[in-house]
């Protein structure tokens, strides 16, 4: 990781104060004073502060059960923060892993370890993220084509060039359904339906890959080893 993230991890000093004293000379790597902020260093590495090693805080994991009219951001905007009370510590260094609008509901994973989040948002990793979707029409068929084919077979976006990857649709009641991609396309859910006709009236993120949301509404946990290891 960059030398001034490691120095925000392993002391209590903000990304600007830390970019501070590298830069005034007061952080050496195996014994070598380094002044750029953007140096890449290792766990591995003697990184020290003066006489003071300094070691790095572990990663954190994070589930979160997002309430509607919040914004997956670490500021507020038109809605609050999904930090906002929550008693999150040093939320400035923690980034979300796949972003729900604010008016979606759900499982939201929280992390610092970029390597981890990459994980799980890369198409090509085929991590599945299971929603729940309310509809404002009943499902029937679209243009003479079975839905849950046309989702499997994938659906052209307004103003993309690729189909969406196959999706599972499984039809609970007919304004009820239960969605799994493996992508996580801009407004991707709501484009999907809009595609065929229909507008997502609720939309709510059960799952993530093996990690399901267990938690109320509103509240957080650290995740398991286990949940983890899970996106190794
Ligand atoms: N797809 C959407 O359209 N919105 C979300 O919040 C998540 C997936």
């Amino acid at each position: 990781m960059r030398l001034d993230k490691y120095v925000c991890k392993s002391t209590d000093l903000s990304k600007l104060d830390a970019a501070a004293c590298i830069l005034a000379g007061q952080i050496s790597v195996n014994g070598v004073i380094v002044t750029e902020a953007a140096t890449q260093v290792h766990e591995n590495n003697t990184i020290e502060w003066g006489e003071r090693r300094l070691v790095a805080r572990p990663f954190r994991y994070i589930m979160l059960h997002k309430p509607a009219n919040t914004v997956c951001s670490n500021k507020d905007e038109v809605y609050p923060s999904v930090f906002r009370d929550q008693g999150i510590e040093k939320t400035e260094e923690l980034h979300i892993a796949g972003r729900l609008d604010a008016d979606t509901t759900g499982l939201v994973l929280i992390t610092d370890d970029g390597r981890w989040s990459f994980n799980l948002t890369q198409p090509s990793n085929d991590c599945h993220k299971v929603y729940r979707v309310t509809l404002s029409r009943p499902l029937t068929e679209a243009r003479g084509h079975d839905i849950t084919e046309l989702f499997s077979a994938g659906i052209q976006l307004q103003g993309e060039a690729a189909i969406t990857r196959p999706a599972q649709l499984d039809i609970l009641t007919p304004t009820n359904v239960r969605l799994t991609i493996t992508e996580g396309r801009f407004h991707q859910v709501k484009r999907m339906f809009a595609a065929v006709g229909n507008r997502v009236i609720g939309l709510h993120r059960e799952q993530i890959g093996q990690v399901k949301l267990d938690i109320k509404q509103g509240q957080w946990r650290h995740l398991t080893a286990d949940e983890i290891r899970s996106f190794e």
